[in-house]
């Protein structure tokens, strides 16, 4: 079964000759599904079979200064959308903006990897952060099919650390998230690297994973996606 590997560079490279040298890198497998997800400003200038952006508003146009809309992502041909990362939840992104840009890129057939597990420590056990993904799930997904969009879950403490989780913890989080919410997709990530990637991967119910600082380097994202 062909795995979804998301590859979330963040705000790099700095110059759109880097972002087109560093797509360029990274493999056409037809193995698994590899999506890349770059800054905003690079997305029309990228080539690559699965493009995705970081981010996106809710309204398709109008008086909404600096925002990207779900209808000027489609008409990109972009495929995916990360919603609700932790780093734009830091800073104030809401589970009710997150519930309504859910909605308008689904109504653009966009489909929407949304990353929860903002709030969990290294520390906690499995029940305190099914109640933490509870209280961002049920309110991220009101009113929405689920059953189109991919959930990411990535412990906070896991990104950009070095520190992942363990695979078999979230495999269970996996399950929790399939069973509950009618999601048909889960992906890991958090400090996910070329060494790491194939123990989730063997994990029945991990579709795929969310990369950042190990997408940045095609050696490393070249194996991952080649798994
Ligand atoms: C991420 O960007 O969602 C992420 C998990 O980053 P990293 O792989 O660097 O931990």
């Amino acid at each position: 079964m062909k795995k979804l590997i998301v590859a979330n560079w963040k705000l790099n490279p700095t110059t759109l000759k880097d972002a087109q040298k560093l797509a360029a890198s990274i493999k056409r497998t037809a193995k698994n599904t590899a999506v890349l997800c770059p800054p905003a400003v690079y997305l029309s200038a990228i080539k690559y079979p699965n493009l995705g952006a970081q981010d996106c508003f809710w309204q398709e146009r109008g008086a909404f200064t600096g925002q990207i809309s779900p209808l000027q992502l489609k008409n990109l041909k972009v495929k995916y959308c990360i919603v609700g990362h932790s780093e734009r939840r830091t800073v104030g992104e809401t589970d009710g903006q997150i519930n309504f840009k859910l909605r308008t890129l689904l109504e653009h057939k966009i489909i929407p990897i949304l990353c929860v597990g903002y709030g969990t420590t290294v520390e906690q056990d499995d029940l305190e952060v099914t109640d933490v993904l509870r209280g961002q799930l049920e309110i991220d997904l009101q009113g929405v099919d689920a059953a189109p969009v991919v959930v990411a879950y990535e412990p906070v403490w896991a990104i950009g650390t070095g520190q992942n989780a363990m695979p078999e913890h979230a495999e269970k989080i996996a399950i929790f998230i399939k069973n509950r919410y009618n999601i048909k997709k889960v992906l890991y990530g958090g400090s996910v690297t070329n060494a790491n990637a194939a123990q989730f991967l063997e994990q029945r119910n991990i579709d795929g994973l969310l990369v950042g600082g190990a997408s940045l380097v095609p050696l490393y994202f070249n194996q991952i996606i080649s798994i």
